[in-house]
């Protein structure tokens, strides 16, 4: 196996162009969360290892920037090739690290690489403007630059595709970047360095640090070097860095958590809805920012929805996601299993019922069943919470208006969902969720074409669409006067 992905899993540093360990030569072990084994290291770096990754950015860029969008557009092509033609090795380190099946891995892998070649193509379409001119003798132009040394921040959930939809981005303006995977699975991000390198970014680039979030991230935050930060995690922390970016006035982009209503109408095509649930539910196990947190269905069809949900829960094959035919993995550790089991402690304890699941799996470690709970009330605790693992509460409501009322009361608004046969109500309750993302009749909605993104807490900005590239250009005004017109 290790053999295999070997190339990709680098457990280094990349500092300018160089692999490198750790000033202390200290490590933090990366393990695999089907077995619970460690599956390698990787450097425990902290500010002076950032530092120095910075101005190396901030040296790169000076050339960097003054490459065409077309050379940047054929680099970005080539990167998408080469993780296409490592589709199976890059997503065979993606299982291994992470957990998820490797149906899902190849999937964010192919996700990864689509994420670029739309960048790729941005990169050439990224226009200002001639702006009419109030003077006889003098022109407007409005110009597009990039903004200088970007820095990355990703989770373990996604490791992969969330930072294509930074690098990508980030490459096609011209900016250069230093980047920080999450420690529990750093080898995905670390990988991107190796694939850069492989096709022809220069030195200084594309800079991946791993090691002390804190020390890596207060560098980041605070060297004035850096213009802007992107940041996938949680709220806790993206408000944390938006804090810490003011002193240095950055540009911020904030993909936070989320808290995702899944809402089913008594006119909604059962079977659609339920195969939706089963997507926007179980799809890593319950561990995306997108995930349904909360399913509120209308009491017409509310048995039957909570029956055929848990009947199709029972039938996700549940194992290590390098195993043929899984579809749900582990938990990302022990911990993840423990929060879970706190949120079905307090639902049962408010008179939740347990209609599938409910326990860890025989399989033992981080493994977890699929599990249904009826009878979800507003008091209980993912009411409020981010779940983040496989549980899916039911609540039940009479009206339209209820429903909005509740699935908006929450200060996320990252994405929803929900499911009906008639076209007016799907426009009032498009237009009546507070969120950045809506799925109607749909449970799987990100795609690189449309803008990726949330409202109130749960961020600030979009990856993805033409939207996606505005962060990491800078606007520039030029009055062109004295033209003796
Ligand atoms: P997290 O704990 O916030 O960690 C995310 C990243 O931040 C990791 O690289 C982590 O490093 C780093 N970090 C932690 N403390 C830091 C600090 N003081 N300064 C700088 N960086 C720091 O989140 P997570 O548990 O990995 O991910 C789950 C969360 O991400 C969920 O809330 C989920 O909803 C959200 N998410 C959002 C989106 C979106 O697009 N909106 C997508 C995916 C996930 P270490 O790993 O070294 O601790």
């Amino acid at each position: 196996m290790l053999q295999k992905t070997s190339h990709f899993m680098r457990q280094a540093n990349l500092i300018n162009g160089e692999w490198v360990q750790a000033d202390s030569g200290q490590t933090i072990d990366v393990i695999n969360p089907a077995t619970g084994l460690k599956i390698g290291t990787v450097p425990k770096a902290g500010g002076a290892e950032t530092r120095r990754a910075i101005e190396a950015a901030e040296e790169a860029f000076k050339s960097f920037r003054k490459t065409s969008a077309l050379e940047r557009s054929k680099l970005l092509r080539k990167l998408h090739d080469a993780i296409m033609d490592n589709q199976d090795v890059l997503a065979e380190l993606l299982t291994l690290e992470q957990g998820k099946s490797l149906t899902e891995s190849r999937g964010e892998v192919g996700s990864s690489a689509a994420y670029v070649l739309w960048f790729a193509e941005e990169a050439r379409r990224t226009y200002g403007d001639v702006v009419p001119s109030p003077w006889a003798d003098r022109r407007i132009l409005v110009t597009k630059e990039p903004v200088g040394v970007v820095a990355a921040i990703t989770p373990w959930n996604f490791p992969s595709s969330m930072l294509s939809r930074k690098l990508g981005p980030a490459l096609a303006a011209g900016c250069t970047a230093v980047v920080k995977p999450a420690s529990q699975t750093p080898y995905s991000g670390l990988a991107w360095g190796a694939l850069c390198e492989e096709v022809g970014f220069p030195k200084g680039v594309v800079n991946i640090v791993t090691g002390s979030a804190g020390e890596i991230g207060d560098e980041l935050c605070t060297n004035p070097l850096v213009k802007k930060i992107t940041f996938t995690g949680s709220t806790e922390i993206g408000k944390m860095l938006i804090q810490k970016s003011a002193m240095t006035v950055k540009k911020v982009s904030m993909e936070l958590g989320g808290n995702a209503p899944f809402l089913v109408f008594d006119d909604a095509d059962l079977d659609r809805a339920v195969q939706g649930a089963i997507a926007a539910k179980y799809r890593n196990s319950g561990q995306t920012c997108v995930c349904t947190n909360r399913f509120f269905v209308q009491e017409g069809i509310y048995d039957k929805f909570v029956e055929k949900l848990a009947e199709a829960s029972k039938k996700l094959k549940v194992g290590s996601g390098l195993d043929d035919g899984v579809q749900q993995g582990p938990l990302i550790d022990v911990k993840a299993v423990e929060k879970v089991e706190e949120f079905i402690e307090d639902a049962v304890a408010k008179g939740g019922k347990i209609v599938s699941g409910g326990k860890r799996h025989a399989l033992g470690g981080s493994f977890f069943e699929p599990t249904v709970i009826s009878g979800a009330k507003s008091n209980m605790k993912f009411m409020k919470d981010e779940i983040f693992g496989p549980i899916a509460p039911v609540f039940k409501f009479k009206t339209e208006a209820e429903a909005i009322e509740q699935a908006n009361d929450t200060e996320f608004g990252l994405a929803c969902y929900f499911y009906t046969g008639d076209l007016g109500r799907a426009f009032r309750v498009m237009e009546g969720l507070k969120y950045g993302m809506v799925g109607v009749n749909e449970g799987i909605i990100t795609t690189p074409e449309a803008p990726f993104g949330g409202v109130k807490e749960s961020g600030l900005g979009s990856e993805g669409g033409y939207q996606g590239m505005t962060d990491y250009l800078d606007t520039k005004y030029v009055c062109i006067g004295g033209l003796g017109l």
